[in-house]
């Protein structure tokens, strides 16, 4: 499937209206790794760090997780690398934590939840991230921030192991940028200083999708109940949108959604200018958007919006159909 766009590979995803939207790739794996170049990605949108200690059967250990992070900066070179910290509990159980047998656990206590209340292995996960840039900068994400207090607290954390890094003699990265998920309805309404703080974000779709719905993406039964192109969703995220503009905070989007062309260029179509997606997606998303004109694409949501349709999946669908 990537012969196909093999033609397109090393082009810009500009649309035919010219505007540019960057595309990454999500990796968490070191087998990811060829795909950097495979896909024409533009860099790493999200590396989900838990994979590398979700396929273990022990925790692993820091010298362990400094080789790895290291292969994947060497692979990456040039080319930007967002490590989001350890994302564990709800659907990624680690085999030997202890099990917390909660009633929600979606809802429970997960990724910076646990990082803050034990912060032991992010803080031996942080030496390891600012051991392996070996000086280079580095580009840190938490995943599942609900209110800007987490944010402030985690960023903490990382100024923490700084300081320890450097008392033990290791150089630290020359530029250290520090972002969040945005995966809860919770924090595209924090304050605006909380915008400003933050160095970028990165809209989680797939939990803020089951959030914004109350519907499991767990759960067969409901989880194809509500499309993403439902009015209300886009319209959410069309605000969270403009709240970064208004204070220049950058935006992206890394929920599998970024990896669906019709999703994807409506994305495009409400602000969003940077999506990150697996590799494989990169071609057919390209190819969509470098044929779609976004101004009209927005029309056609706007209409839609307009007419009180509950999705716009239809009339984009015929958009695209009509524009070839
Ligand atoms: C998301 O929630 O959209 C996301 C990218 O994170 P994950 O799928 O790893 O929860
Ligand atoms: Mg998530």
């Amino acid at each position: 499937a990537q012969e196909r766009y093999a033609s397109i590979r090393g082009k810009p995803a500009i649309t035919t209206c010219g505007k540019r939207v960057e595309l990454h790739m999500n990796a968490g794996l070191l087998a990811d790794l060829p795909s950097l170049t495979n896909s024409g990605a533009e860099g790493v949108g999200l590396f989900r760090t838990e994979l590398q200690f979700l396929v273990r059967n022990k925790m692993p250990r820091r010298t362990e997780l400094v080789a790895v992070y290291k292969r994947v900066l060497a692979a990456a070179g040039e080319r930007p690398v967002v490590f989001r910290t350890l994302d564990i509990g709800s659907d990624k159980v680690l085999p030997y934590m202890k099990p917390t047998d909660e009633p929600n656990p979606a809802l429970g206590w997960r990724a910076i939840r646990v990082g803050l209340d034990r912060p032991g292995v992010m803080r031996m996960q942080l030496q390891a991230l600012l051991r392996a840039t070996e000086g280079r900068p580095l580009t840190l994400m938490f995943p599942f921030v609900a209110q800007y207090d987490e944010f402030r607290a985690a960023r903490a954390e990382v100024d923490k192991a700084v300081a320890i890094e450097r008392k033990l003699g290791h150089v630290v990265p020359e530029k250290i940028t520090v972002g969040t998920m945005l995966e809860t309805p919770s924090l595209a309404y924090a304050s605006k200083k909380f915008f400003e703080d933050v160095e970028f974000i990165s809209i989680g779709g797939n939990d803020l999708k089951q959030f914004f719905f109350a519907a499991d993406r767990e759960n067969e039964r409901v989880r194809r109940r509500y499309d993403t192109l439902n009015v209300s969703f886009l319209t959410f995220l069309e605000e969270i949108v403009k709240r970064c503009e208004s204070t220049g905070t950058p935006l992206s989007f890394c929920g599998e959604d970024a990896g669906r062309p019709i999703e994807a260029v409506c994305l495009a179509a409400i602000g969003l200018r940077r999506l990150s997606m697996r590799p494989a997606s990169i071609g057919p998303v390209k190819s969509l958007l470098m044929r779609t004109n976004l101004d009209a694409l927005y029309q056609v949501i706007c209409d839609a919006r307009e007419r009180g349709d509950q999705s716009v999946r239809e009339h984009v669908m015929e958009f695209m159909r009509w524009q070839g």
